[in-house]
């Protein structure tokens, strides 16, 4: 398969073009970012840590019947996927209250969610993906009322099969982020499962092993995402780049770098 033009450049992955229509090319890169943006780095091996993790829950995902966009992998940060037309829609499902619920409602951090709370925003960095509610998702035109009750179902099911395997190893699905394109009439899970778009703790100490790291200096990011990939992919063969060691300095800080972490709207 030959990789084409670029389509799209987002904060941390370009999806690119390629010989055939009805397939993409997700390159992971090494980009993290945080807070709409506010905050910004490159982390060596940063996007094969997330690509390896991804490929990993999508391939975990489909064995268990849910239908996805992943194809395979290229190489360990490149990744073939289905041709879908996105929804616009961040699906946000909360096992426990973290973040920005914390932050907007008087939920204490740490309290169980169950049954478990969905949270849709509509994707639009220009408004800061502003929360939406089934009324609006349907006025706007953004799912029909179907697909809106198909988005939940298959994202609650996703949520039950996460936190069965992850807690196998220890490690609590306190929310995740997915994104639902069409194919046809198809509704398929795209973009990505990793560390960046989902809120671990590690069961017993409740240390944080995601992206909370990086948003809140809590400690060496790629350190963490080395040790919480190998306990996600137990008895899987790892790709070469999440073998090594991760180097212990961050690589090329650009404009966060001593600024305020604290989130300046609701944003991550
Ligand atoms: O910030 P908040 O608490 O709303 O985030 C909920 C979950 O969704 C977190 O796991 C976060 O990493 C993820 N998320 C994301 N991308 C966004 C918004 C949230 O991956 N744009």
């Amino acid at each position: 398969m030959k990789q084409g033009k670029l389509l799209y450049a987002g904060k941390a992955k370009s999806v690119y073009r390629t010989d055939k229509k009805e397939t993409l090319i997700v390159e992971f890169r090494d980009d993290i970012t945080a807070f709409d943006g506010g905050k910004k780095d490159t982390l060596k091996n940063k996007g094969s840590y997330n690509a390896g993790v991804s490929a990993f829950f999508f391939g975990y995902l489909e064995k268990h019947g849910v239908k996805t966009h992943y194809r395979q992998m290229l190489d360990e940060r490149r990744m073939a996927v289905r041709t879908l037309s996105m929804i616009p829609l961040e699906v946000i499902v909360r096992n426990v209250a973290a973040g920005s619920i914390v932050r907007n409602y008087p939920f204490r951090e740490g309290t169980k969610l169950n049954p478990p709370v969905i949270v849709i925003d509509f994707k639009d960095d220009s408004r800061h993906d502003p929360m939406l509610n089934d009324d609006l998702i349907v006025a706007l035109e953004l799912a029909t009322p179907a697909e809106l009750k198909k988005i939940k179902k298959i994202s609650l099911e996703i949520n039950r099969l996460l936190s069965a395997l992850l807690a196998k190893q220890g490690i609590l699905l306190v929310d995740f982020k997915i994104e639902f394109g069409r194919q046809g009439k198809t509704i398929r899970l795209g973009d990505e499962i990793s560390m960046d778009s989902m809120r671990l703790w590690d069961k017993k100490t409740k240390e944080s092993l995601d992206k909370d790291v990086y948003r809140f200096n809590k400690g060496d990011v790629m350190a963490t995402y080395n040790r919480v990939s190998r306990r996600i992919m137990t008895g899987t063969a790892l790709p070469a780049a999440m073998k090594k060691k991760p180097a212990a300095v961050q690589k090329k800080g650009t404009v966060s770098s001593g600024k305020s972490t604290k989130p300046k709207t609701k944003k991550r």
